[in-house]
């Protein structure tokens, strides 16, 4: 089979022309992403330099050769930069390599088409050169990419990464076969252009895949996160304690629970307002936060009311957590508004001998609090009597 270059290039453009638009659009409806800006510049000037392409012999060398190159290798590090700033990771060789590159590729294209005429060492330039922005966006693709992003991440790689392979099987062979002319080129040539359609084809639909897998996870943490203060809500704190518990279980280790109230919080809103009041919750948080370990959870139960998940830690240890927090709590000296500073009442609960069940555990925790605001507030109980 016989794949005629000019057809390539005008689907391309067909293609091109479709997702440049269609990823400005996307672009509109999500103005925070300026990655899609950059991706869709990016359609736009491959798709310009492929055009210039195939009108070569129609149109002056110069803008056939030299601008629809430089054209393309813009094109590839738009698409990096757009990566980078998706994935918020800047390059920092980005801002000097690119413009080097661009200039190197300019220089090269003008010996090679006006010094010394030669396709081969002008095939030999672009591909070299253009494998180094292509190489770059993909390793920036695969690496520490969470999870739930993977797929669309490394779908997009691997349209960089053939287009690099291709690009250097191509160099390669052009230095064994030189050929004549371009457009009239055996297998190789078509692949590589195959390739490069690859390349645009598979890096749109990943940029838009990338973007709703993005979105998607953001809705994701979005619905399990407690806005005004970040710390987990009822949701993701049900999905958590169910699976710590389990891998309690499975392991044989303890894990306890803390549970937390604001002492006369509501003093404090009443006469400090609102305002003072999501204040002191959001000081709250953090101070607790600081005082967990990296394994540790926290989220927001109700109000003003808090419960900590402790894998790994029994009642013993829940019991020390619990004291250091309240400390630490009270050392905020958060005034109330009543002449007192604002403090935390703390109940404990420990798997197993507290219960089997979250709802169980959930409940202890609860009832020890309770215990601890009855006990005369700032203070920590555990169903073992005051700690
Ligand atoms: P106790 O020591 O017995 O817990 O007394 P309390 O005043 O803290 O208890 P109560 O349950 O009567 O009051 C809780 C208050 O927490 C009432 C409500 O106005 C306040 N609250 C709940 N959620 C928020 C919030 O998101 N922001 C603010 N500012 N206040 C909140
Ligand atoms: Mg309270
Ligand atoms: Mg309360």
């Amino acid at each position: 089979m016989q794949l005629d270059i000019r057809t390539l290039i005008f689907n391309l453009l067909l293609f091109a022309l479709v997702f440049a638009i269609g990823i400005f659009l996307l672009q509109r409806s999500q103005p925070r992403l300026h990655a899609l800006r950059w991706w869709s510049a990016a359609i736009v000037a491959a798709g310009a330099g492929f055009l210039l392409l195939a009108l070569r012999d129609s149109i002056p060398d110069f803008l056939s050769i030299i601008v629809a190159n430089d054209l393309l290798l813009v094109a590839l590090c738009f698409f990096h930069e757009g990566v980078a700033r998706f994935r918020r990771q800047a390059g920092a060789y980005a801002r000097w390599l690119f413009p080097l590159l661009l200039v190197v590729l300019t220089l090269l294209l003008l010996y090679c088409t006006y010094s010394a005429p030669s396709v081969a060492a002008r095939i030999l330039a672009v591909t070299l050169i253009n494998a180094i922005p292509a190489i770059l966006a993909a390793r920036l693709l695969v690496r520490e990419i969470p999870r739930s992003l993977r797929s669309s991440h490394y779908f997009t790689a691997a349209g960089f990464a053939q287009f690099a392979a291709v690009s250097v099987v191509r160099a390669i062979h052009t230095l064994i076969y030189p050929p004549a002319e371009l457009m009239a080129a055996g297998p190789v040539q078509a692949m590589t252009f195959l390739s490069i359609f690859f390349l645009l084809v598979v890096t749109s639909f990943g940029c838009v895949w990338m973007v709703s897998a993005y979105l998607a996870e953001e809705l994701e943490q979005l619905a399990r996160t407690d806005p005004l203060t970040g710390a987990m809500n009822r949701l993701a704190l049900d999905e958590t304690l169910a699976r710590e518990l389990a891998r309690a279980r499975r392991g044989k280790q303890p894990l306890s629970l803390l549970m937390f109230d604001l002492d006369r919080f509501k003093t404090l809103n009443d006469r400090l307002g609102h305002q003072a009041g999501d204040a002191a919750l959001k000081r709250v948080t953090a101070v607790t936060l600081q005082q967990l370990r990296a394994t540790d959870q926290l989220a927001r139960y109700g109000g003003e009311e808090f419960v900590v998940i402790l894998p790994d830690a029994d009642k013993a240890h829940a019991i020390d957590t619990a004291q250091r927090l309240r400390k630490r709590v009270e050392a905020l000296n958060i005034d109330r508004g009543d002449g007192m500073i604002l403090t935390a009442s703390y109940g404990v609960s420990t798997f197993p001998e507290d219960g089997e069940d979250q709802d169980t555990l959930v409940g202890r925790a609860d009832a020890t609090m309770y215990a601890a605001k009855q006990a005369g507030r700032n203070c920590v109980m555990a169903d073992t009597g005051p700690a």
